[in-house]
């Protein structure tokens, strides 16, 4: 059998044909391109929550949405699977738009309700930076600033880019909205320490990578202990993410970062189970 599809890398509107064995890989592709346009389409996407909690009182302090697609064997499809994909094809746009408008309106629906609203933070890539969120930004800003002091936006350390000026206004007019601004997946990309300061963020996600071999390595330690001391000296909070240990919770508490996300507190569960969390807004580690 043959497969065909557009291989826009070669050149526009070339049309190729691959046999065997690029066959399967291309109808793979395909298929899950056309799964993420339909649930992006139909607006059937899942959304996740997961606290991130000070682990000194228990207290939630925001929760981060995270996006599933609901297949029709009643899976999941996990981010993992398909954020990639979706930069590539530019899809990625209306579903980081889809997920900022779902939390913004779940923000004001808290705050209509006379509920004091759990923050809550939003994954965007880089190509969501754009002008439309602003535009989107301006629309909220006229109805319904009171949000903006809820939402979090986060931004993956890795796709940073270098020296781009512009990027960095763009940053800090999201950030004038009083929207706050985190740094995630810090240490896979360069942790460029000395660029820190010219950044607008004020919380830094530590990547699960550098919680991994934590309590065994004093090496670990002392980087992760930098960054910590260097953040708190510039007025950063810092969390560190996917801690699912109680041994990794003591260290990293140890070393002076009280901001935990991870399994060891709560898995990522349906945004529709979390009122347990809204009420209580406070947990202890399992
Ligand atoms: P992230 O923003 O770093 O989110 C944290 C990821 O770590 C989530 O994976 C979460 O389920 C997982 N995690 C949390 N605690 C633990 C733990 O203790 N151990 C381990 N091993 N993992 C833990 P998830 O939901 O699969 O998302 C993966 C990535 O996909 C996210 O990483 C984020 O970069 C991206 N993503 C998710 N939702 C969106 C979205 O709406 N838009 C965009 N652009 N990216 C998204
Ligand atoms: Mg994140
Ligand atoms: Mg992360
Ligand atoms: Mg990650």
């Amino acid at each position: 059998g043959v497969a065909l599809f557009n291989a826009k890398k070669r050149g526009r509107n070339q049309i190729h044909w691959y046999h065997t064995g690029y066959e399967d890989q291309a109808i793979r592709r395909l298929n899950k391109e056309q799964i993420l346009r339909n649930a992006i389409q139909d607006q059937d996407l899942a959304i996740h929550g997961q606290p991130r909690i000070d682990c000194r009182t228990g207290q939630i302090e925001a929760l981060e949405c995270l996006v599933r697609i609901p297949l029709e064997d009643g899976q999941l499809m996990f981010p993992g699977n398909f954020i990639e994909l979706a930069e590539q094809n530019g899809l990625i746009r209306e579903l980081d738009a889809y997920m900022l408008e779902q939390a913004l309106n779940q923000i004001s629906d808290w705050l209509s309700q006379g509920i004091e609203p759990l923050p809550l933070a939003i994954n965007l890539s880089l190509q969501s930076f754009n002008t439309t969120l602003l535009d989107s930004l301006n629309q909220w800003q006229v109805r319904h600033p009171e949000v903006f002091q809820y939402l979090e936006l986060e931004l993956t350390e890795h796709r940073l880019p270098d020296h781009d000026e512009a990027f960095l206004e763009h940053l800090k007019s999201i950030r004038d909205f009083g929207i706050r601004l985190a740094l995630d997946d810090f240490g896979t990309g360069y942790a460029n320490l000395s660029r820190l300061p010219d950044w607008p963020f004020q919380i830094l996600k530590l990547d699960r990578s550098f919680i991994l071999d934590l309590p065994e390595s004093d090496k670990q330690q002392a980087v992760v202990k930098s960054i910590i001391d260097l953040c708190s000296t510039l007025g950063i909070q810092v969390v560190a993410e996917g801690v699912e240990t109680e041994a990794e919770l003591t260290i990293v508490d140890q070393l002076g970062c009280h901001c935990i996300q991870g399994y060891v507190y709560a898995r990522p569960k349906p945004l529709e189970d979390t009122g347990d969390w809204l009420s209580a807004r406070r947990i202890s580690a399992q």
